[in-house]
Parts: structure tokens; C-alpha cells; sequence
């Protein structure tokens, strides 16, 4: 053991537990538990990042290194990789042609992120060729001067900030939009935090410019203090006044859009196999897992093999941002993409394999997302849990599925959900997917006693009757705040209760009637408050502390109460509160009486 201190262990960006269990050369039980106790949740094929598995290897006494990429070695892409391969490409300058911009619009709710698309889609996208998306995702391409732009539109919902970072660092440029009449607000902040952090270049739209109380200095002073300087103003950030509204200034923004796209000089390879990514995905009755995607670089057409995290397929269909059928789609473009064998995380790299052997062979690797564990593997998990883990047996758990509507959803519950304090208690989600609730999620849930939870989604009759017969649970919500507020419910109702003591009242003894083993028959005054039956005492001798007892049986006058009150004599049946911990009481010790009441405590 003592010659493996401190040995150099090479770790890739993002690990399973299972593989990086092997390469500490530990059992998966053994890490999984080591992780437990720094307060991560975790099974076998859950994945970490190098710094989680960083910290986990210090306890085991490795240090460890970044896995170099190696291009040969990369199955399936991670958004990071892909990021990477991308400036090798542009770097190399190997067979590129200009493409479109990807442009992504951010800023403070209700300040014209909406009305911005709306307007550019309207008065751009020939009337009549818009087809009914519905994807949650809107995105489109609009032409001006004979150049295209892409617009990309993240959900705007407070939840989905995870995805709106994201969806800045898919796109190529980004539009901070600022209401004229509100000014620079947390979101807005938050936002300027975000794009800073992924050096997306912005182009500042002060929206809302047609109200009377529109005030864009105010805005460019307020974007100053934030950190963005303006043309104009000691910085280089262009900017144009707007009102989406009144579709005032919108070809100017647009024009602003191509320039920044010029000096960014946007060039992909039109020829390889396409790399995109995710943006959406979901299942649709008749057509399957549904996803729309964006084109980082290469051509898809219809017919390619395709990987997309943890679903792979052949493209059956391409439909482009007006829902027309395409056969290829050029770099930039936004598709939505049929075949792809079940939904897929939104975030997750696009990418395609020259035949059905790479794809099989690439993605034979288990390092497939948590949140798509098939249940036998998750049978073994519990299996290994239970078994080595004393710490198991005392924190309660609550296992959970979770079914919801789209992929965004389930990012944005589990994000929620992530957040919970698991120190005393432990969510464990079995499962997070898109779809409705099924007959194996039923049986899921009754091996492993757990609640099926729904969002947007729906349990057909049939599958209601199977899950009361089996007595699983099934709760459904269209509001993530009430579904993770029922969760907690339900956690808060696994806790143990807080026990609060309530004193009652002192009594002295008068004389000792009857000693046996482990039981006395004493009797005494109530010198103030009340004795009741059921309460417990301590016991106390010139003020010291004895030991605790409980009554066992009231009486007074003979006769057997529940209550007697200051003044009033009574005789006390009293047996020890804790076994073997009995003390003799004498006369004149005094007993004080109190109640413990379970209060119910709540998780936060
Ligand atoms: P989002 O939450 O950022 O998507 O904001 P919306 O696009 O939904 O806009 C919020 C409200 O502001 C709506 O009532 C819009 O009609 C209004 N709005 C958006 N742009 C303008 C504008 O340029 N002028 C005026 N007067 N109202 C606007």
C-alpha cells in the first residue's frame, strides 16, 4: 500500500465512477462510499469532473493529471472537446468557407428577448413559409444583404439558467438586449458574468427606445458600471437603440450582427461529417425522439450514422427551421433531426460516424449519462450500497423517477434538485428522462420503493391501475416549483422528528409505598404545575441529578387520572425512562415532570 503514496494517476476531463474506481484500483463500492462522505451521491456509472475526482483521489493518496486528448481516443465528444476541435479546425485553415453566425439573444426578462425574435422572424422569414415548430427551442435563419444569420433561442424560464450560459456558448455572438425604461437589472448582470466567462462577443440592443420614459443613457451609464464599455463610451461593445416593438432600427442591428461577424472571420469545413450541437430533444408519439440541433461545422445529410450522448441512429429526416424536409444541412444551420434511437440531453455533441461498426464500436464505452441508467444496472448499484455501507442503513433515503416533458425540464428539476442539503437525508433519483410514465417505470418503482414523479407528462389509465395495484405512487405537476416542493415533502416526512421537551411541573415525595425490580410506587404533593400520566421526570436529590423515570400509572384518591394539579397529592406507578437505568426513589426527592413532543422538521 505505502509505495502507491502520492502516485501520479491520469484522469479525463469527465470519469465514470466505475473507470475511475479501476484505475485507483479500489472497489466501486469503496470510492462510492469515499464520495458519500464528501457529500457526493454517487453510483457506479455516474459521472465526475477532474476536480470532484481530484479531491476523492487525495483521500485515497493519488494525485492526479489531466488525460491529454488525443483525437484517435476520443468515442463519444464532450462539449468541451468539441470547443477544442473547432480551433484546431479554424487553426488549420484546411478546406474552410465562410458560414453564418450564430447569433443568441439574453437579457432580463420581459425587457423584448421575445418581441426581438418575433419581429427579426417576421420581417424577415417570407411570409407563409413558416412552418408550425413547436419544437421548445426556436431557432431560424433569416438572409440580409445575401448572408444569412442564425438565431438561436434558449428557454427564458428563471430554472433554465444553466441552459442560457450554454446557449451563449453555442453561439457566435450574442444580443444583450436592455430595456430603455429599465435599465441594467440582476439579470442583465448576470448574463454580462456569463458571456465574460465564455468571451462571446456582444452586441448591446437598449430595446424599448419608442416609451416616453425610455432613457438609454441611463442604460450605457448602468452597462458601464457592469463591466461594458460601449462604443463611443472608452470601449469597443456596439450598440444600437431599438424598439422591438415597433421593428424600429432592426435592420441596423442586423447589419451591426454581419459586421462583428466580419471581423470574427466564420469559417467552417463544409466537407466533413458534421459536428453540431443538441439543443433540444424530446419524443414525439409518431416520429420518436425528436431533437434539434445546431451544425458546428461539416454537412448532415439524411442517411448519416450519428452518436448524440448517450442515443445513436441513422438520420431518417432533416427539417429545417421552417419544418421542410432538407437532405443535407450546411454548418450553422439549426435542423431538427429524425432517427435518433431514444431522447438525448440538450448540451450533448452531435456527431457522425463514417458506418454503423464505428458508431457501435465508439460507443461501447459506458460512460453514458447518470440520468439514462437502464434498471439493471441501477439493481447492482443499490445491491452495492446496501451491502458495505453502515452509513446507508442510518441516513434515510427517497427514491424517486422523474419523467417530464423535454430534456430542458429534466435538466432543470435535477438542477433544482441537486441543490437540496443531502446531508441527513438522500434524494436518490433512479431515473431522470423525457417520456410518459410506463409500465417499467412502475416496476422500477415497486422493486425499489419508489415515487414516480411527473412533469408535463401523463400516466395512461392502464399504467394508473398497474401502480395502484402495486401501491407506487405516481404524482404528476405542471409547475416545477410544486413538484420539488413535494419532494421535500416527502423527504421532510422521512426525517427524524425534532423532539422538543415541555416541562410540566415539580412534584415531592412523600413517601415511598412499594419497590420492586424496575418499578416504585411513590406518592407525593404537586408543589407547582401539573403532573399528567404518560409524562416523564427527572429525579433530584438536595438538586442533583439522579437519573429519569416515566409514569407509568396515576392515581389520586385511589383512583386512576390523568391529570393532577399543583396542591393536590397523587401516587405515581414509575418505571425507568431508558432500560437499565433504575434509581431508587427516596422520600423528599423531588420529581420534575415533562412531556416530549415530536415536532416534525422540514427540509429547506
Ligand atoms: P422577454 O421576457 O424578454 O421575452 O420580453 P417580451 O418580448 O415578452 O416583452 C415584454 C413586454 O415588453 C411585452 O409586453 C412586449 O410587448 C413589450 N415590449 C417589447 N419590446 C418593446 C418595445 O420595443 N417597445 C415597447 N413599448 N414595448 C416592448
Amino acid at each position: 500500500m505505502s509505495d502507491k503514496k502520492a502516485d501520479t494517476i491520469e484522469i479525463p476531463a469527465i470519469i465514470t465512477v466505475k473507470e475511475f474506481a479501476e484505475k485507483l484500483d479500489k472497489p466501486a463500492s469503496e470510492v462510492i462510499k469515499v464520495l458519500l462522505q464528501n457529500g457526493f451521491i454517487a453510483n457506479i456509472n455516474q459521472t465526475l469532473d477532474f476536480e470532484t475526482a481530484s479531491l476523492i483521489a487525495m483521500e485515497f493518496d493519488y494525485k492526479t493529471e489531466l488525460e491529454k486528448i488525443k483525437e484517435s481516443d476520443v468515442n463519444i465528444i464532450a462539449p468541451e472537446q468539441l470547443a477544442e476541435i473547432l480551433k484546431q479546425e479554424k487553426e488549420s485553415g484546411e478546406n474552410l468557407k465562410e458560414r453564418p453566425p450564430i447569433v443568441t439573444i439574453l437579457g432580463h426578462v420581459d425587457h423584448g428577448k421575445t418581441t426581438l425574435l418575433d419581429t427579426i422572424r417576421k420581417a424577415k422569414v417570407a411570409e407563409g413559409e413558416s412552418g408550425g415548430i413547436t419544437q421548445h427551442i426556436t431557432s431560424y435563419q433569416v438572409k440580409i444583404n445575401d448572408r444569412l444569420i442564425t438565431f438561436i433561442d434558449t428557454p427564458g424560464h428563471e430554472a433554465f439558467s444553466q441552459m442560457r450560459s450554454r446557449g451563449a456558448g453555442i453561439a457566435d455572438i450574442a444580443i444583450l438586449i436592455v430595456a430603455a425604461d429599465d435599465g441594467v437589472k440582476p439579470q442583465t448582470k448576470e448574463v454580462i458574468k456569463n458571456l465574460k466567462k465564455g468571451e462571446v462577443p456582444v452586441i448591446v440592443a437598449i430595446n424599448k427606445i419608442d416609451k416616453e420614459d425610455a432613457n438609454p443613457e441611463m442604460v450605457k451609464n448602468q452597462l458601464a458600471e457592469a463591466g461594458l464599455l460601449l462604443e463611443g463610451r472608452g470601449g469597443d461593445i456596439p450598440f444600437v437603440e431599438i424598439s422591438a416593438k415597433n421593428n424600429l432600427n432592426i435592420d441596423n442591428l442586423l447589419e451591426t450582427v454581419l459586421l462583428s461577424a466580419d471581423i470574427l472571420e466564420l469559417k467552417a469545413d463544409f466537407q466533413r461529417r458534421a459536428l453540431g450541437i443538441i439543443l433540444e430533444s424530446h419524443l414525439d408519439q409518431r416520429k420518436g425522439a425528436v431533437a434539434t440541433a445546431i451544425i458546428k461545422t461539416g454537412s448532415l445529410n439524411e442517411g448519416d450514422y450519428i452518436i448524440a450522448g448517450n442515443a445513436v441512429g441513422t438520420v431518417r429526416q432533416i427539417l429545417d427551421y421552417n419544418d421542410k424536409r432538407i437532405i443535407k444541412a450546411e454548418p450553422a444551420s439549426p435542423v431538427v433531426i429524425i432517427g435518433l434511437d431514444k431522447v438525448t440531453k440538450a448540451g450533448s455533441v452531435l456527431q457522425v460516424e463514417e458506418s454503423r461498426s464505428a458508431v457501435k464500436a465508439k460507443t461501447k464505452r459506458s460512460n453514458l449519462d447518470s440520468h439514462y441508467l437502464d434498471t439493471e444496472k441501477k439493481a447492482d448499484v443499490r445491491k452495492i450500497e446496501g451491502e458495505s455501507e453502515e452509513q446507508q442503513v442510518k441516513i434515510p433515503k427517497l427514491n424517486i423517477i422523474l419523467k417530464a416533458d423535454v430534456e430542458g425540464s429534466v435538466e432543470a428539476i435535477n438542477q433544482i434538485l441537486s441543490s437540496i442539503p443531502q446531508d441527513e437525508i438522500i434524494l436518490n433519483i433512479l431515473q431522470s428522462k423525457v417520456g410518459n410514465i410506463t409500465e417499467n417505470d412502475i416496476q422500477l418503482a415497486k422493486t425499489s420503493n419508489a415515487i414516480v414523479y411527473g412533469f408535463k407528462t401523463m400516466a395512461p389509465d392502464k399504467i394508473k391501475k398497474t401502480a395502484e395495484k402495486n401501491k407506487v405512487k405516481i404524482k404528476i405537476f405542471d409547475i416545477i416549483y410544486k413538484l420539488v416542493e413535494d419532494i421535500k415533502e416527502e423527504l421532510s416526512n422521512l426525517l427524524e422528528p425534532e423532539i422538543i421537551r415541555v416541562d410540566l411541573g415539580k412534584l415531592k415525595v412523600l413517601k415511598v409505598f412499594r419497590t420492586e425490580k424496575n418499578k416504585m410506587i411513590v406518592g407525593g404533593r404537586v408543589t407547582s404545575g401539573k403532573v399528567t400520566k404518560n409524562a416523564f421526570f427527572e429525579i433530584l436529590r438536595n438538586k442533583e441529578l439522579l437519573g429519569e423515570g416515566k409514569v407509568v400509572q396515576l392515581k389520586h384518591l385511589e383512583e386512576n387520572v390523568s391529570e393532577v394539579k399543583s396542591g393536590s397529592e397523587c401516587g405515581i406507578t414509575y418505571a425507568p425512562k431508558e432500560k437499565k437505568s433504575f434509581v431508587r426513589i427516596e422520600e423528599n426527592d423531588i420529581l420534575k415532570f415533562y412531556l416530549e413532543e415530536a415536532k416534525k422538521r422540514k427540509i429547506e
